[in-house]
Parts: C-alpha cells; sequence; structure tokens
C-alpha cells in the first residue's frame, strides 16, 4: 500500500506534520528593523509619485517610505491607514507587481521595484503589535447603518461610518467576519490567524456591532433594512461559482476550489485535509493558482492547472504564474474541459479539448487530450447571487449579473449602498473593495449629514 504523498485517490496525511508547517509557512517574511531601513532608502521620494497614482486606495506611498527611513514607523502606519484601514491585509494580498511596483520609477529603470508591500507590512505591523489607535469616534450622529457582509468592503465601510458618528451593525452570514481575507486567501499569504486579527483592529474603534450568522435573503430582506436603519450597505461579494460545463461534472471528486481554500483556511490539522494524489485545477485566475498551488503544498504529486487561453491571456499575475511553477505546478494552456471520466462515480480523469482563437472568438479544435486525475478543481470564476435580493420590493437594478453602482457606490434604491466584488466595473481584488467600501461610506456620510457634517 503507498504512503503518503503517493497514497492512491483523495487523501490526507501525505506529508509530516513538519513538512506541512514548513510548507505553509509565511510566503514573504517579514522585514526587520534594518531590512526595512535599508529597502526604505532606495525609494526616490517621486514628486506625483506613479506608485501612489496606481495604488487603488492612493495611500501616500513616498510619504510613508520616506517616515520608515526617518524611524517613525508609527507615523508611517497612520499614512497608510488614513486611506486603508484594512492596510495590513493588503500589504500581504495586493499583487504589487501589477500595482504600485510594477509602475515604481526603480522597477522601470533597473527592473528591481522598491518593495512597497514589504515596508506597508513592517510599518502596519508594528502599529497593529502595539494596538496603536489613530482615530477616535466623532460625536453620535444618531444615525444607523446596516452593513451587510464582513468582508474587505463592509469592514472598511464599517470603519469610516463609526469614524464619523454613526452606528453601524455588520450583518454576516457566515460564523466569522473577515470575508475572503478569513476563507479565501491563501494561507501562506495570511499566516497566525491575521484577518481575525484585523477584524478586532478595525472594530476597536467601538460603534460597530458584527452580528454573524444572519444572511439577507435567509434571515431578512432588503426591505426589512431600509425600513430599520437609515442607511444600508451591501458588501455581499460573489457567492455563486461558475460551472465547468463538461460533462460529468456531478462525480465524486470534482470540487469547487473555494470551497476546498475555505476549508483548508479553517482547518486546524492539514494533515487532516484530503486533497488527490493527481491534481487537475481548470481555471487562470487567482483561485486556479491558489488551489494548485495548495494541493501540492498539501502533498499531491501531480498537480496540472488547465486554461483556455494563452500565458499572456491568464488573470493570474506573472508573479502567482511563477510561484505556481517554482511549486511544481504545470501550468497547460489552450485546453477546455469537455468530460469528467469517472470510474465507479469517482474521478479518474478529465477529457479536455484543445483551444485556438479564430478571429476573435475562441474554438475548439476537436483535437482532444486526456489526463489522468483523482480531483478536480473548478475555478473559473465567480458569479454574483442576486438570490439573496429577492423579495426585497424595489428591484435593486444589475449590470452584467452584478450590483450597478454610480461613482460613489449608490445603488438604484434610495438608501442603498453597495461595493466590492458584488458591485459590476470592479476588478475583484482585495484593495480595491477596500476603497469601494471606503467611498460609499463617506457617500452615506454626505447623504446623512448637511454638507458632510452631522
Ligand atoms: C481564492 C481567492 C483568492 C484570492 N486571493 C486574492 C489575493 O491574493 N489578493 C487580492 O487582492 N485579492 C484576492 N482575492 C479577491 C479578494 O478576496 C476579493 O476581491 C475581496 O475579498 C472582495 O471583498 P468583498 O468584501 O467585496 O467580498 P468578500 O470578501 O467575499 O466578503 C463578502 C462577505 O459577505 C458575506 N455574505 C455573502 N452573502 C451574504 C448574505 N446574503 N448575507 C449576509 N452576508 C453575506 C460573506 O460571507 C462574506 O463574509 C481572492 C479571491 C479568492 C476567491
Ligand atoms: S515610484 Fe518607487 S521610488 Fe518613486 S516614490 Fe514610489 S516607491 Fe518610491
Amino acid at each position: 500500500m503507498p504512503e503518503g504523498q503517493f497514497k492512491q485517490g483523495i487523501a490526507g496525511g501525505r506529508l509530516s506534520p513538519e513538512q506541512y508547517a514548513d510548507n505553509f509557512a509565511d510566503l514573504h517574511p517579514p522585514f526587520d528593523h534594518h531590512e526595512a531601513l535599508v529597502e526604505s532608502d532606495r525609494c526616490y521620494f517621486c514628486y506625483d509619485a506613479p506608485c501612489m497614482n496606481a495604488c487603488p486606495t492612493s495611500i501616500d506611498i513616498p510619504l510613508f517610505i520616506r517616515q520608515i527611513s526617518t524611524g517613525n514607523p508609527i507615523g508611517s502606519a497612520k499614512t497608510i491607514f488614513d486611506q486603508n484601514i484594512l492596510g495590513g491585509m493588503c500589504a500581504r494580498v495586493c499583487p504589487t507587481e501589477t500595482l504600485c511596483e510594477e509602475v515604481c520609477v526603480r522597477e522601470v529603470a533597473e527592473g528591481k521595484p522598491v518593495q512597497i508591500g514589504r515596508l506597508q507590512r513592517y510599518a502596519t505591523d508594528i502599529a497593529m503589535a502595539e494596538n496603536k489607535q489613530f482615530y477616535t469616534r466623532a460625536a453620535p450622529t444618531g444615525k444607523t447603518i446596516a452593513v451587510v457582509g464582513a468582508g474587505p468592503a463592509g469592514l472598511a465601510a464599517a470603519h469610516r461610518l463609526a469614524r464619523h458618528g454613526h452606528e453601524v451593525t455588520i450583518l454576516e452570514a457566515r460564523p466569522k467576519a473577515g470575508g475572503l481575507n478569513e476563507y479565501g486567501i491563501a494561507a501562506y499569504k495570511s499566516v497566525d490567524n491575521f484577518a481575525q486579527a484585523e477584524v478586532d483592529y478595525v472594530t476597536s474603534i467601538r460603534g460597530i456591532d458584527i452580528q454573524n450568522g444572519k444572511a439577507l435573503g435567509r434571515d431578512y430582506q432588503l426591505s426589512d433594512l431600509t425600513r430599520n436603519y437609515d442607511a444600508v450597505f451591501l458588501g455581499m461579494g460573489l457567492g455563486g461559482v461558475n460551472a465547468l460545463r463538461a460533462d460529468g461534472e456531478d462525480a465524486q471528486g470534482v470540487t469547487n476550489a473555494v470551497e476546498f481554500i475555505a476549508e483548508l483556511r479553517q482547518a486546524s490539522d492539514l494533515a487532516s485535509l484530503p486533497v488527490g494524489r493527481r491534481v487537475v485545477v481548470i481555471g487562470g485566475g487567482m483561485t486556479a493558482i491558489d488551489a494548485a498551488v495548495q494541493s501540492k503544498l498539501l502533498g499531491a504529486e501531480e498537480v496540472t492547472i488547465c486554461y483556455r487561453r494563452g500565458q499572456e491571456h491568464m488573470n493570474a499575475s506573472e508573479f502567482e504564474q511563477d510561484l505556481a511553477a517554482a511549486n511544481g505546478v504545470i501550468i497547460r494552456h489552450w485546453l477546455q474541459p469537455k468530460r469528467v471520466i469517472a470510474e465507479g462515480g469517482k474521478v479518474s480523469g478529465i477529457e479536455l479539448e484543445y483551444t485556438a482563437m479564430d478571429g476573435e472568438r475562441l474554438v475548439g479544435t476537436g483535437e482532444r487530450l486526456t489526463l489522468v486525475a483523482d480531483q478536480v478543481f473548478k475555478a473559473i470564476g465567480q458569479s454574483f447571487v442576486p438570490v439573496a435580493l429577492n423579495g426585497s420590493g424595489a428591484l435593486l437594478v444589475l449590470e452584467a449579473g452584478r450590483i450597478k453602482v454610480d461613482a460613489e457606490g449608490r445603488t438604484s434604491l434610495p438608501n442603498v449602498w453597495a461595493g466590492g466584488d458584488c458591485i459590476f466595473g470592479g476588478d475583484d481584488l482585495t484593495v480595491s473593495a477596500v476603497a469601494q467600501g471606503r467611498d460609499a461610506a463617506e457617500s452615506i456620510h454626505r447623504a446623512l449629514t448637511s454638507n458632510g457634517r452631522a
């Protein structure tokens, strides 16, 4: 009977406890004091800094780096939190290689950007470890706001509203707050229960009551919220997963990648988490990479990502793709799933078809390929589930399946705002959800008070 990594089928305990601990250690270990000073010294403190313009939350990056270089990490953290109260998580998960660091003048000139993300983490970690609180609440306004969803968008909105003196109730369907920070982000990007530490940090401003296990559409309706609160912010993220549209996708062993990752994030013992020996992941985004890399780190012997277009079309950044390759994940392009092959109801392989571009259109070439697999992950995108909005009375207008909002985050319903992944036009990043939650909160504040003053 094969042992460990080579156990047949989907099994747990493929590795030793030491291997699990090693594999799931911090992806980018934090800078120590000396490293932070050396790195901050590389910054040119550019005027009209391109890095700052590339940050969805517009953090004053040259200022916070200068504050680190002058020995003021606490002041630096305040500069970050002024724009982004979830700056600690964003420092860990932002694809900086396609945002601030991509446009850093040192990247452009030398191919080696200032490591802005790691400097941001250095400053915010110090402030959070010392529990430095920078904000006090304004005098109570007497206004109440319901926030649906305790993800990055909801938490950022709640914090800004609480700062303005409003009373905020967050209604969250899941048992823990944090949204995908808690249930989605790869385990090696957010170690040591950081997501919950950040929720505690954000809510320590007071005036934010988080109620878990309260799902819109199941436990209450939108009309209940608009009746009982002065304003509502919807930050529900994306609850659905796109189907493979391949025959036999109901076979045992075909798993939704987001659910697998959520289970992994909540597992107290990684050895208890079963994973296939030969895993195929269908998709080309961050979720596909995370599911593939984490399968490999859990001890899967062979992990292959199959993506229907070319490398240059993948949503996952070059850094993420390199991370997958460095962990032994094979990425194959121009392949789309056609049929899940099962034996006794369990996945034993997957048949794929080669694809090609026919002008602007992606088409199957008819040529097929079969890969042996005992587990197949679906990671071909998430979708907004509007079912929670049924029974809301007036209709909330959607665009391309997500909530339609204006530039301030206002929906088609009076007193209802929305932000984060559930709205149309976003880029499905943590930092963008934070920016949208914060900006919608400012809009709510302006609407509920006279000229923005309570
Ligand atoms: C696997 C995975 C990995 C990712 N990795 C990265 C990364 O490395 N970097 C990055 O920048 N982005 C990453 N993202 C994207 C990022 O996590 C999201 O863009 C971000 O979390 C969106 O925030 P949000 O607040 O809009 O939604 P969410 O984080 O999804 O939070 C929504 C919250 O609403 C709750 N909710 C849903 N429905 C209801 C309801 N009916 N009633 C009450 N509450 C409800 C949910 O339980 C959840 O807590 C990743 C996404 C996934 C899926
Ligand atoms: S672009 Fe680079 S060098 Fe210029 S301020 Fe930003 S981090 Fe510093």
